[in-house]
């Protein structure tokens, strides 16, 4: 047994789950229950429609359907704004004649079956709240990210009030026993989600998520979480070469394993280009290096064939045996600049270059 909400009670259940919100004069007192003599409640469920119109608050508050089905016509209307204005706490004409088996369901918070009138029928007006959203029907038109929001935490405020599971929201097209086709149509965005068709079933789940939550949550958006992907570059040489005594000498990376960058050709020393950050190693290994001896590396930026910046010097020293080292890169490197290794041969005699593999992932900047 729920007894309708009160004024009360639905500016609080409305505010407590975030739901923006306009009270419409005389709301409060509006309702069929007078003129037909049946008072609306106990309650059951909630029940969701499109106006299939534009602009319908007057119809739906004021001049009703017809002298059949005068106003209200809904407890509440949601426009593309998101701003829910409330039209009636009492008895709305809004659902009709619901078939007992979809009803009895939405009472019993299982799947809903497909309305079947020689299951009997009941009127939904009874124990239904009605919420009508302004969208044309036509399958084009779209339910804005707002709209859609409010939608839905409109439905869980009232579920949250009264104990009910996502189990008593359910849809026109569920209910009716005239072939009823609403709501229906495409959903700009929902939290992460891009634009989505209409569908009661995806309703409840996320009417199901936020009753999971504090009535204060709000959905993550994609805006929150850019994600970035950094590129993997790869870079070695085929044949190892021979670094001559003095002089700063780029290294050539003549083998390409992985550029995911682009940024690379086998015949340029470059390895990046700007706008980017990297963070990588290169690795080096000498033969005919002294003991003790040094090769100095580093990282020079150039725009073309310009150098504009060196920056701090590595070095390599000497082992017998042959000789291993591993530089750290890490760096950003600027709108029409590129990156390359420069290395400088301090020994007093040539040194061969027989290995240097450059790992770097690499994030470019648009
Ligand atoms: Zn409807």
């Amino acid at each position: 047994m729920a007894d309708p909400m009160t004024p009360a009670e639905w500016r609080a259940a409305l505010r407590a789950e975030g739901v923006t919100f306009v009270e419409l004069e005389g709301w409060t007192t509006r309702g069929r229950d007078a003129a037909t003599g049946k008072p609306f409640g106990p309650v059951h469920g909630s029940l969701n429609h499109h106006t299939g119109g534009t602009n319908s608050l007057r119809v739906i508050a004021y001049d009703g359907q017809s002298s059949a089905l005068p106003a209200p016509l809904a407890h509440g209307w949601l426009p593309k704004s998101g701003v829910v204005t409330l039209v009636s706490c009492h008895r709305a004409n809004h659902a009709g004649l619901a078939a007992l088996n979809s009803y009895q369901a939405i009472l019993d918070e299982k799947p809903i079956p497909k309305p079947d009138k020689a299951s009997g029928t009941v009127d939904g007006n009874d124990a239904l709240y009605g919420l009508e959203v302004e969208n044309l029907g036509n399958g084009t038109d779209l339910y804005t990210r707002a709209q859609y929001e409010t939608w839905v935490r409109w439905n869980a405020a009232i579920c949250r009030h009264h104990d009910w599971s996502e189990g008593s929201v359910a849809g026109h097209l569920e209910t009716s026993v005239e072939g009823k086709p609403d709501p229906a149509g495409p959903v700009e965005g929902y939290g992460r989600r891009g634009r989505f068709t209409f569908t009661m079933a995806q309703l409840r789940a996320d009417v199901r998520e936020r009753l999971a939550h504090a009535p204060g949550w709000s959905p993550p958006t994609a805006e929150e979480a850019p994600t970035m992907t950094p590129a993997y570059v790869n870079l070695g040489l085929v044949h190892s070469y021979n670094l001559a005594v003095g002089d700063w000498d780029a290294v050539q990376f003549t083998q390409e394993w992985n550029d995911e960058a682009g940024d690379h050709t086998p015949d340029s020393p470059v390895f990046v280009q700007g706008v980017a950050r990297f963070q990588g190693t290169l690795s080096l290994r000498f033969e005919g290096l002294p003991e003790g001896a040094v090769v100095q590396v580093r990282q020079s930026e150039y725009e073309g064939s310009t150098l504009k910046q060196d920056h701090p010097i590595t070095e390599v020293i000497g082992t017998a045996g042959g000789t291993y080292g591993t530089v750290p890169l890490v760096n950003r490197i600027a709108a029409g600049r590129s990156m390359r290794i420069r290395l400088f041969n301090q020994s007093g005699e040539d040194v061969e270059v027989a290995s240097a593999v450059l790992k770097a992932l690499v994030w470019k900047e648009s």
